[in-house]
């Protein structure tokens, strides 16, 4: 299954012999091991992945491609005697993936290699997607769109962020037993205004905007969706502000196709919100690749990389606006971009009237 990653991740395999991937995301893209821990080898002729005693079996059953290495709670007692196998010279370890001290004493367990820093060979693999992880992600976005409004049944007056929050889960775990991709975000009134901000016991007042930020954990890969609804009547504010940041992200989403790159979508929406004046408002990027982490590659942003879009990456489009002394709006769909365009795969309606609920 994951014969042909390994092909491109060895061509990419150019001044170092051997990588060391220690990232569980990349671990799993590469192997298919759907356990917690262990570290993989990979080299021209080799491909080796160490492991605890926990894992012995799952090993053989999930990863064809991987010959297990039996190295029990040592891992670092193991080390040598695998690079040594290897015939490692110049070996290459994720930058981003791996402690100081954890490198400390991989250098020390073998001071005979030479230790080369990589980045982002994995994770560049990761950023377009198969056909199969599309269709996994698909399911993803169908299950928490379900969820969604499934969750929402809970809505009435009197009830906390946090009841909430709770209904949203159950709502998940009602469909197959599924988990969050994150902690659900839901943030009512001025809580909204801050992007990341944790359900309180609060109850949540009639009329206010009320953000919603949600997945579900599907095989590994991961749902995200935003909805800011209101429960009654909201005020003009809610109407202006929500017309502003639906219309950034229509235009960002008629942007998408191969071609163009990161810092060119986050600009499309970007103008339209500071040509609206709210510029300084929007504070974070527009978007980011999903998969099986739920920020990965690659990037909406102002620092996004040259890297032009390419068919198949799937990425999130998520334009806010967010009032200090008022409270925040966001809209997220998840993309596939296609041949030409892209493909919206969140199904919720965004559509002003759907996100007021009557009560
Ligand atoms: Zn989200
Ligand atoms: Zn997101």
């Amino acid at each position: 299954m994951t014969t042909y990653r390994l092909t491109f991740l060895r061509e990419k395999l150019k001044d170092i012999d051997t990588l060391i991937i220690t990232n569980p995301q990349n671990r799993r893209f590469l192997t298919g091991f759907t356990g917690s821990a262990g570290v993989c080898f990979l080299s021209k002729d080799h491909a080796y992945l160490a492991t605890d005693f926990r894992y012995y079996t799952q090993v053989e059953q999930e990863c064809q491609d991987f010959e297990l290495i039996q190295a029990g709670y040592d891992f670092i007692g193991t080390l040598p005697k695998v690079l040594e196998k290897m015939n490692a010279k110049r070996v290459g370890f994720e930058t981003d993936h791996l402690t100081v001290s954890e490198f400390e004493s991989y250098k020390e367990a073998a001071p005979h290699v030479e230790w080369v820093p990589t980045k982002n060979l994995v994770e560049d693999l990761r950023e377009v997607k198969s056909v199969a992880e599309i269709e996994t992600l698909r399911h993803a976005i169908k299950v928490t769109d379900y969820a969604f409004s499934r969750g929402l049944q809970a809505l009435k007056p009197g009830i906390t962020e946090k009841a909430l929050q709770w209904a949203l889960k159950q709502a998940l775990f009602d469909i197959d037993g599924r988990e969050p991709s994150f902690d659900i975000i839901v943030a009512a009134g001025l809580a909204g205004a801050k992007p990341h901000a944790r359900p309180s016991d609060a109850p949540i007042p009639r009329g206010v905007p009320i953000v919603i930020d949600m997945g579900a954990l599907v095989d590994g890969y991961h749902g995200d969706m935003t909805r800011t609804i209101v429960m009654g009547e909201p005020d003009d504010t809610y109407r202006k502000i929500y017309d502003i940041v639906l219309r950034a992200q229509k235009a960002a989403i008629d942007g998408i196709r191969p071609g163009p790159n990161g810092r060119d979508i986050d600009a499309l929406a970007r103008d339209l919100i500071t040509d609206a004046g709210y510029g300084d408002n929007f504070g974070h990027g527009l978007g980011h690749g999903v998969g099986l982490h739920i920020h990965e590659m690659p990037r909406f942003s102002t620092r996004a990389t040259d890297a032009p879009l390419q068919k198949n990456m799937v990425i999130t489009v998520e334009p806010g606006i967010y009032l200090p002394d008022w409270g925040g709006i966001r809209i997220e769909d998840v993309v596939v971009v296609t041949e030409n365009g892209c493909e919206i795969l969140t199904e919720t309606p965004k559509d002003i009237t759907s996100q007021i609920m009557p009560v």
